[in-house]
């Protein structure tokens, strides 16, 4: 009795059990501890087992009804739970999350295995799956049916009983050892300091980085100005310092974040989950893991991957071997050594941009105030699909810096969705900018009514000093609308099933609604409008505006470079078809680039050590190239409204809207896409945006 009465007494005080009376059903943040999170999964997950069970169990024939529209409400209470424990533990953490996000990782992971491997309830899905043509579904029903069934296939569901129990148990490791990897990197990034203590120190770091740095040395307790592994800052310091001695000193420990001997090396943990997917492949007949992987993607092999990889490869290296010189005969003119080295790059590579196109990152940000590019965004998000972002200062989120927006259809329409906008970076944070939910659309609401989506997006900008506007660079921005873009792709979902709902298509078309949406950013007309002046809140001048334009394939070599590099080594890890206990990661790495012939100088975005990628998660293990598959698809779609002579061409957005943002991944995403553009992606555009063919301009 005393023990029960104790449970009670917890359950009644968990937030996260009771009914959520709070605006649009948001998670009740101030109440919620860490604490609260352990008993809450033990019952949400007993909660889907019981679900799962009685599905299974119903004496019923199988029908959609009740089993795959059944199976897709199954498990709420651990989908709101998931929701807000996997977006804390991103975006504002401690060490006490952390803790508990290492403990469930791998029951989380057993949980998943359970469900997807059921016997009983896979039957049911098998019997449906053998008849469907006789079962008089939908499109989208017949997509979310196959969704399902492949689903279950790759978690094991068909395999023996010894292999499928081998199987769970590498899914149950996999998930302990990439939230290491993950915690492992954000370690070493909280971590780091490099502290400005003279003017010496600052030469050349124009106003904004130094705010920055004081800003991040004042949130750390300290009164001199540091530098952090936050991109936003050591990104400008490479690019501003004087101080080659720093950059060094910075860059170094950039790119050897998780290669450190000790308790945050990463080196040990990426073997493992290399070894462990190479298993877990061979247990599905594949030869690799990246065989495995792209089965369920619009790639579907290796091979399509490293056609794509390779075509942009060789252009890009002629390309950025011409960036280098640029940088040499810099250096020269400034009689300072030729010889460019890596942490040297950005640096020349800014002061080349000023001569060449006469202005520098300094002159532009005035014009980029954060404010006024989240209004940008929303402005575009309304021409292009009538939708309205009003803010909710009342409703509070989990940190005070974060705002919330109701999202309606133009001129107080329906509520569309919440959208939550967490932009700046602190130690609590990992790094990168990302979209994520807490709550998923679906039409799973009473009478099947539409179920509203909760939609985050995080961002790592520096944040000013206290009274000052945060004011963004070109990148910073076009990071913004890129997330903001994945953020619609959230908020306009519009299908019946939360398995095929939003961003939860095949991760090769999954950054085509956010690449997609940068384009906008870039439209003279709309910096026209948005890019103001903080101070004076004039537009930005034509001739800057231009100057931008003329700039936008600068570089483009090292970018394209550093970034098929790293896409490349990921194939090449994961293109493995045995991977030895004492694999040499960094030698992996070495005989891929030497290969490849790739550029020392020029660097890659991630190295493995801290390629959180491929080892944080599974989501793009064998899929960094995502990214470019995506701007194939991406650039080709733009040229619609090029065509069209307008960029917010009503006809053109609608279909876009229709066909893209909306659909999720209820219809197959190669038809999706004729059915926006009428025909196939062309490579061409791709390769024009990037300045890799040459161009009448
Ligand atoms: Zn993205």
């Amino acid at each position: 009795m005393e023990a029960a009465r104790s449970d009670a007494a917890s359950a009644a005080d968990n937030p996260l059990l009771g009914a959520w009376d709070t605006p649009y059903g948001l998670p009740p943040f101030a109440a919620i501890r860490a604490g609260h999170f352990p008993p809450a999964f033990e019952a949400a997950m007993q909660a889907h087992r019981d679900d799962v069970e009685a599905i299974a169990a119903s004496r019923e024939p199988p029908t959609f009804a009740n089993t795959i529209r059944a199976l897709d409400r199954a498990g709420r209470l651990l989908e709101r739970t998931s929701g807000v424990f996997h977006n804390l533990a991103a975006s504002e953490t401690s060490p006490e999350l952390q803790a508990v996000q290492r403990d469930l990782a791998p029951r989380l992971a057993a949980h998943g295995s359970w469900v997807h491997t059921h016997a009983g309830l896979f039957a049911r899905i098998e019997a449906l799956h053998a008849e469907r043509e006789a079962l008089a579904l939908d499109p989208e029903q017949r997509r979310v049916l196959e969704r399902y069934r492949s689903d279950f296939v790759r978690a094991g569901a068909k395999l023996d009983p010894e292999a499928k129990a081998r199987h769970a148990e590498i899914v149950r490791r996999l998930a302990e050892l990439t939230t290491r990897f993950g915690q492992n990197v954000l370690a070493d990034e909280a971590g780091y300091r490099l502290e400005l203590r003279d003017e010496a120190d600052l030469a050349g770091l124009p106003d904004f980085v130094r705010a920055a740095a004081r800003q991040a040395g004042a949130e750390r307790g300290f009164d001199v100005p540091v530098v952090t592994l936050s991109r936003s800052l050591v990104v400008p310091f490479l690019t501003f310092s004087e101080r080659r001695d720093l950059r060094e000193r910075a860059w170094r420990a950039w790119t050897t974040r998780g290669e450190h001997e000790g308790a945050h090396d990463n080196r040990p943990i990426a073997r493992e989950i290399l070894a462990l997917r190479c298993e877990l492949a061979g247990l599905h007949g594949a030869r690799s893991y990246a065989e495995h992987a792209l089965q369920d993607t619009m790639a579907r092999e290796p091979g399509h991957v490293r056609t794509l990889l390779e075509q942009v490869w060789k252009p890009a290296c002629a390309r950025a071997a011409q960036e280098l010189e640029a940088l040499e005969a810099l250096a020269l003119s400034r009689d300072e050594p030729a010889r460019i080295e890596p942490w040297d790059w950005l640096f020349y590579a800014e002061k080349v941009r000023k001569v060449r196109y006469d202005f520098d990152e300094a002159q532009v940000k005035p014009y980029f105030a954060l404010d006024r590019m989240v209004a940008a965004a929303f402005d575009c998000a309304g021409r292009l699909f009538g939708l309205s972002f009003v803010e909710q200062p009342q409703v509070p989120a989990y940190h005070p810096d974060v705002k919330v927006y109701e999202v309606r259809a133009r001129g107080g329409g329906a509520l569309v969705g919440v959208f939550l906008h967490d932009n700046f970076a602190r130690a609590t944070k990992r790094s990168g900018a990302w979209m994520s939910s807490y709550r998923v659309q679906s039409r799973h609401g009473e009478r099947g009514d539409r179920v509203v989506p909760i939609v985050v997006n995080n961002n790592n900008f520096a944040k000013a000093a206290p009274g000052e506007p945060t004011l963004l660079s070109f990148e910073d921005a076009r990071t913004l609308f890129h997330e903001f873009g994945h953020g619609l792709h959230g908020l306009l979902s519009d299908v019946g099933y939360e398995r095929v709902a939003g961003t939860r298509v095949l991760r090769d078309f999954v950054e085509l609604p956010s690449q997609l949406f940068e384009h906008w950013l870039a439209e003279p007309e709309v910096l026209k409008r948005h890019a103001r002046h903080y101070v004076t809140h004039e537009p930005i001048p034509d001739a800057l505006v231009e100057r931008i334009h003329a700039a936008r394939h600068f570089n483009q070599g090292h970018e394209t470079v550093r970034y098929a590099a790293s896409a490349l080594v990921d194939m090449a890890v994961h293109g493995l078809e045995t991977v030895a206990p004492q694999l040499d990661l960094a030698a992996v790495e070495r005989d891929e680039l030497e290969r490849l012939g790739h550029p020392a100088v020029v660097g890659m975005n991630h190295r493995l050590p801290h390629f959180q990628h491929l080892f944080s998660s599974a989501a793009y293990a064998a899929g960094y190239y995502v990214y470019l598959w995506a701007e194939v698809l991406e650039a080709d779609a733009y040229e619609a409204f090029v065509e069209a002579g307008d960029p917010f061409d009503p006809t053109v957005a609608e279909r876009l809207r229709r066909c893209v943002y909306a659909a999720g991944d209820s219809v197959d995403p190669t038809e999706a896409y004729v059915a926006f553009r009428g025909r196939h992606a062309h490579i061409e555009p791709m390769l024009q945006q990037r300045g890799l063919i040459d161009v009448d301009d």
